[in-house]
């Protein structure tokens, strides 16, 4: 039987959902052991030990791994991979940031943020910004593989008895430092979690427009807020809000466009949503080809009489 290597994502204190979904996909292609690396992270092992399906959890705890530098973690990961068959990271920031190095180290093709597990070594992938699906078989001696968390339900957080080993792995590589983290705080939930997102696009005008339509709505909704890229580009949000092919990918329940027109590469984020709403002046917008329900209005009247009627229905 296969085994696979799932790295854990988290923040020293708790995993990240996307971390459930890789693993998903591992199930799929055999056993299945975790990495955890990061510093004073031995509840985060834990954690990682009672979901269901691992067997071990490797625990490598070094003050060189706090922050998931990849020159510190791929070498770690390359180590462990003498007893696997594939490796996996969610296709997250900081996955898409460690999985080619793990490639590039093993001298291997990686196959990226996968939809669906085929078999052992076949996968399906988006291709031309998810216009195409690719059916691809990788020949390798050791698979290093991105996937994609939308694609993937999440394997349940509790349930599972795996073991914790403890690693020592080299440490700091003295190739790369971390500096600081600017984090965004937000009380609203995360948009690749997000149950319900509210999205805005160009026809927002500027940031403060922006913010008094879109703001209102997503809270009355307890919705997370996300943009086009030509909002992000005229600086209405930053660009952790962009949504799209080389934004954050989402699949809430509920997606509601609002004067965004549906350009592949935004829908390339944002298609495989449950219900998409969009709100645009003219009929003839792509968006209202995706589009569950479609409101062809202005959305200067559309959106505050919507963020009453919610209001008053709570
Ligand atoms: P527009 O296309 O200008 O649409 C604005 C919409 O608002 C129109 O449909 C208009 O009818 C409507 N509107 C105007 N006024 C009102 C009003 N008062 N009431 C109601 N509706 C109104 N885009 C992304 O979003 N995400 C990406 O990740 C991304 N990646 C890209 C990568 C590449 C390589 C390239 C080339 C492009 C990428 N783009 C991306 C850009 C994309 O092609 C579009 O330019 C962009 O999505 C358009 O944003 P928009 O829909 O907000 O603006």
């Amino acid at each position: 039987m296969s085994k696979a290597l799932v790295w854990v994502e988290h923040d020293n204190a708790a995993i990240k959902d996307a971390t459930l979904a890789a693993i998903t996909a591992a199930l799929q292609i055999g056993e299945v052991d975790l990495i955890v690396a990061g510093s004073g992270c031995a509840a985060v092992a834990e954690a990682a030990s009672r979901i269901a399906g691992v067997a071990t959890v490797y625990l490598a705890d070094h003050a060189a791994y706090a922050h998931a530098l990849p020159e510190n973690v791929a070498p770690l990961i390359v180590d462990l991979m003498g007893g696997h068959d594939a490796f996996l990271a969610p296709a997250t920031s900081n996955g898409k940031n460690i999985a080619p190095r793990v490639a590039a180290l093993l001298d291997v093709m990686q196959v990226s943020d996968i939809l669906s597990v085929e078999g052992p070594r076949t996968f399906t992938r988006p291709t031309y910004a998810g216009n195409a699906i690719a059916t691809v078989q990788s020949s390798d001696a050791k698979m290093v593989i991105t996937v994609r968390s939308t694609a993937f339900a999440r394997v349940a957080s509790e349930g599972g008895s795996g073991s914790v080993a403890a690693v020592a792995g080299g440490g700091d590589a003295g190739l790369s430092s971390f500096i600081g983290a600017e984090i965004a705080l937000s009380e609203r939930p995360e948009l690749t979690s997000a149950k319900v997102i509210v999205a805005g696009g160009r026809a927002l005008k500027d940031a403060r427009t922006f913010e008094a339509t879109i703001f209102p709505l997503a809270d009355t909704l307890g919705a997370a807020v996300g943009a086009s890229r030509a909002a992000v580009d005229a600086g209405y949000v930053p660009n952790d809000y962009q949504i799209g092919q080389t934004g954050k990918i989402v699949a809430p329940e509920v997606y509601i466009a609002v004067g965004i027109s549906g350009a592949i590469q935004h829908l390339a984020g944002m298609k495989d949503s449950g219900t998409i709403i969009a709100i645009d002046k003219d009929e003839e917008a792509p968006i209202f080809q995706v589009a569950d329900i479609g409101l062809v209005a202005d959305l200067f009247d559309a959106v505050p009489s919507l963020t009453q009627i919610l209001r008053e229905a709570k």
